[in-house]
């Protein structure tokens, strides 16, 4: 700028130098002419008045200094006075009216050609050669000296005023440069202010485009983006529609745009109709009207992110240096602009998609089932996710901040996680128990490692927990079934064992009562047939921990069932000074189960209950409840008896484990108990703090759809066993000693027995022999009872019906089946003695068609 105005003012000082000495020519001529040298012709005072004037004003703008006062109107009147001056050395050198119209054309030429002092000169040659032509044609006689004396006056005349034309030209021209450059100024400010006004890249290059449009008078003018790699383009704004906005174009049909992606340089092609490289496009330019063209890049950097399209229908159809200069300058601020504005959309793009992965992830961590931390270095939390409040009922918002050391309460997994804190040392994943709100303890799984940021500095620690209570209890329950189960093949081959000689020790303890015996006798008789029953029960027991026979279920009310319980319990309890306490849901549905299995249940826990608050003192509370969630019922037992210590509490379902004196516990009532409740589809578990009683947990689906078998069909009351006449009897069994015995009995009966030890001779035996009955035991070496059975059905079909089936595993799942299907009576062993002679009686009835028999033994 200030170097511009040192040039014009280098500028204006020369003119203002050669005009002066033009006036002092000017002055020096017309001094000559008024008084030419030889003549003797002396000017008029106020000639020479006028000529000392202009002396003086000479001397006076020679050395008045320029900036004291308005210099153009001083040179305005300055030149207003010359011309005064010319026109009186004009009139006083002679000229006549006739010389006025002369004197005005000499006048007018060099106005017209003074644009430049070549021309003005050229001008007042042609002048002077014109004056000097009219002179001589109109002489009348005036000395030729005085003739030529007119030549330098004129000459300078004519390059005075073009002097004074050229400037006032130049100062046009100028004022027009001025006038552009404040419009292109005014352009460049409003795409500036554009660029900061908005940072929408649309609004910004909408306002770039119109604006420049305006200021070259362009039909449209366009901002592309372009992909050099791809050959796509897209315009990004338009000048003459606002709602253009990334309409894709093919680089194919612009050879404009192709060349200017080559050369990086502004391509500008004044006339459409002589661009040979436009001839394919040319008729439909030509048909949208567009004469001009102008293409300018948009580069940043070393990379051209656009360009700047511009598309003119004018008469002169050339864009002007100034023009594309311009237009130059507010490409580059363009390209300024819509870098900007690009970055700004891509940060904002960036931003909005940083946003919306926050806030997915923030979604994950809401929704994750585990608790999902994070700590600074300090070991402050920093992130804690919503998986805690569910877990631990703990609260992001107080959490944040806090110790992760409160989370935990096992010095070990301290330990491990203090030195991944301390020292980064990875950790493999960990089973600890975490500390919920309320105190409470919660299994979990830890896994926990180092946080790092993106430049892989360590700023923290992650922490993920599981909640993995309910996989431990799965766990527990699994281990536990499968030690009952591998316990329960064992227990069952002993039960069957000790089934046989048992049954021989009951029955033959029965035949001695039913004789004649001396009081001591019978009492040692009485005792043995009560060991031998307490026996019986407790292979009963173990058969039916191995077995789980399956269950007669019915639909039952749960609360009903625990009443009753409690009634046949209730003197029990009451001489042991125990209060009852029921909470039981009035709303509970009822459930299919087996109501004998379930109270056994009940009536082992509340044994249990009796026994623990018994050691504890003199009295106590037993509580039972139910209650209903979602499809399950919950059956609790709570007693504030002396409860049980962890170790205790972990092995109380296991067959055998009792802390009950020998004799007074067999440890099976839990782990029977726990069958049950598994058969039943349903849950036990303990809770128990040492000291102050133990809580038994039961929970059983609510459940209708088994259909429960009519118990009126299945028990039947026995009628009382009418006579029959004396029998032939055949019993077939592997244990003579069982043999003995039936034929003892029966024989008592006075029925005729044989015997046979095994199926095949069984067989041989009903070859050529009838028999009123047959005894079959159903587990034999060899031939079991089941085949036999079937062989003899073959054989003999009407012996088939006069079977009777003797079993000591008669809740064997299978056992049961066969014996349903064949529609044969079982009679349990070890068998009560009457409920064979029952069974006997009955087949004999049925194979007479239900005649009782006239007579026969007791
Ligand atoms: P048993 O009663 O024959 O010992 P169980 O299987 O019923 O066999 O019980 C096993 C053990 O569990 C008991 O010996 C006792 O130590 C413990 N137990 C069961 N219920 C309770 C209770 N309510 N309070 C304290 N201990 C109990």
């Amino acid at each position: 700028m200030g170097l511009t105005r040192w040039i014009q003012g280098i500028e204006r000082s020369r003119d203002r130098t050669v005009w002066l000495a033009l006036r002092w020519f000017l002055i020096l001529t017309i001094a000559l002419l008024l008084a030419p040298p030889g003549s003797g012709r002396t000017p008029g005072a106020y000639q020479i008045a006028l000529l000392l004037a202009f002396v003086l004003s000479n001397v006076a703008l020679t050395f008045f200094p320029s900036s004291r006062i308005d210099q153009r109107r001083l040179e305005f009147l300055a030149v207003i006075a010359d011309t005064f001056l010319i026109a009186v050395a004009l009139f006083s050198a002679g000229l006549r009216n006739s010389n006025l119209p002369l004197v005005f054309f000499i006048t007018l030429l060099l106005s017209i050609l003074g644009a430049s002092v070549s021309r003005t000169a050229l001008a007042a040659t042609l002048t002077a050669g014109l004056y000097l032509y009219l002179t001589w044609r109109t002489s009348d006689g005036a000395g030729m000296t005085e003739v030529l004396l007119r030549l330098p006056f004129l000459y300078v005349s004519a390059l005075y005023y073009g002097h004074i034309v050229v400037k006032a030209r130049e100062e046009m021209s100028r004022v027009r440069r001025v006038e552009r450059e404040k419009r292109d100024l005014e352009t460049l400010v409003e795409v500036t202010g554009a660029t900061t006004s908005t940072l929408d890249l649309h609004e910004v290059l909408y306002i770039i485009v119109r604006r420049i449009a305006l200021l070259v008078r362009a039909l449209r003018c366009s901002i592309i983006t372009v992909d050099e790699e791809r050959g796509l383009a897209a315009v990004l704004a338009s000048s003459d529609d606002p709602t253009v906005n990334g309409l894709a174009l093919s680089i194919d049909k612009y050879p404009e745009i192709r060349q200017v992606m080559q050369t990086r340089r502004a391509v500008v092609i004044n006339d459409v109709g002589a661009e040979p490289s436009l001839a394919p496009v040319r008729a439909r330019l030509k048909a949208l009207g567009f004469e001009s063209i102008m293409v300018l890049p948009l580069v940043h950097g070393d990379s051209l992110l656009g360009m700047l399209i511009l598309r003119a229908a004018r008469a002169e159809q050339v864009f002007s240096e100034q023009e594309i200069a311009a237009c130059q300058v507010i490409a580059n601020a363009s390209a300024n602009a819509l870098k900007n504005a690009m970055l700004y959309d891509q940060t904002r793009r960036e931003a909005e998609s940083r946003r919306q992965t926050a806030e997915k992830l923030q979604n994950i961590l809401d929704h994750f089932p585990d608790l999902i931390y994070t700590t600074d270095l300090e070991g402050r939390i920093t992130e804690f996710s919503r998986g805690g409040e569910a877990m631990l009922g703990l609260r992001r918002g107080e959490m944040l901040g806090r110790s992760w050391e409160d989370l935990y309460t096992e010095t070990e997994a301290l330990d491990r996680l203090r030195r991944l804190q301390s020292i980064g040392e990875t950790q493999p994943a960990f089973e600890t128990t975490a500390r919920g709100r309320d105190g409470s303890m919660c299994e979990v799984l830890v896994s926990a490692a180092k946080l790092n940021d993106v430049h892989g500095r360590v700023t923290g620690t992650l922490g993920i927990i599981k909640n993995i209570a309910d996989l431990k209890e799965a766990q527990r329950h699994l281990v536990q079934a499968e030690k009952l189960s591998a316990i329960g093949e064992v227990i069952s081959g002993v039960a069957h064992e000790l089934n046989n000689p048992l049954a021989g020790v009951l029955g033959f303890a029965q035949l001695l009562q039913g004789g004649t015996l001396e009081p001591k006798q019978k009492r040692s008789v009485d005792r043995i047939l009560e060991s031998a029953l307490r026996c019986q029960k407790i292979v009963k027991n173990l058969l039916a921990f191995s077995r789980r026979s399956p269950s007669e279920k019915e639909m039952v009310c749960l609360n009903r069932l625990i009443e009753k319980t409690i009634e046949m319990k209730a003197y029990q309890l009451k001489v042991n000074n125990i209060n009852v306490a029921k909470t039981l849901d009035r709303h509970l549905p009822k459930t299919l189960v087996d109501a004998n299995q379930i109270q056994q249940v009940l009536l082992n826990l509340i044994n249990n209950a009796q026994h623990a608050i018994s050691q504890r003192g003199l009295q106590g509370t037993l509580n039972l409840s139910t209650s209903l969630r979602g499809q399950t019922i919950l059956v609790r037992v709570t007693d504030d008896g002396a409860g049980m210590p962890p170790d205790v509490l972990g092995r109380i379902f296991d067959p055998f484990f009792t802390t009950k004196p020998v004799g007074e516990g067999t440890g099976l009532g839990l782990s029977v108990s726990y069958g049950i409740v598994q058969d039943h589809g349903g849950r036990i578990w303990a809770t128990s703090t040492p000291g102050s009683g133990a809580t038994v947990h039961i929970e059983l689906p609510v459940r209708s759809t088994e259909r429960p078998e009519s118990p009126a069909a299945k028990k039947a009351a026995p009628a009382p066993s009418p006579r029959v006449p004396p029998l032939r009897v055949l019993a077939v069994d592997d244990e003579v000693v069982l043999l003995d015995l039936l034929t003892d009995f029966l024989e008592r009966d006075g029925h005729q027995v044989e015997t046979a030890s095994s199926g095949r001779e069984a067989l041989s035996r009903i070859q050529d022999r009838d028999f009123d009955v047959l005894i079959f035991d159903l587990k034999m070496p060899e031939m079991n009872g089941q085949e036999l059975f079937e062989r003899v059905r073959e054989r003999r079909p009407e012996l088939g019906e006069r079977v009777i089936f003797a079993s000591g595993d008669t809740l064997h799942p299978e056992t049961r089946r066969f014996i349903k299907e064949s529609g044969r009576p079982c009679v349990d062993k070890p068998f009560k003695l009457e409920a064979m002679r029952d069974a006997v009686i009955h087949v004999a009835l049925a194979g007479r068609g239900g005649r009782p028999a006239a007579a026969g033994p007791a």
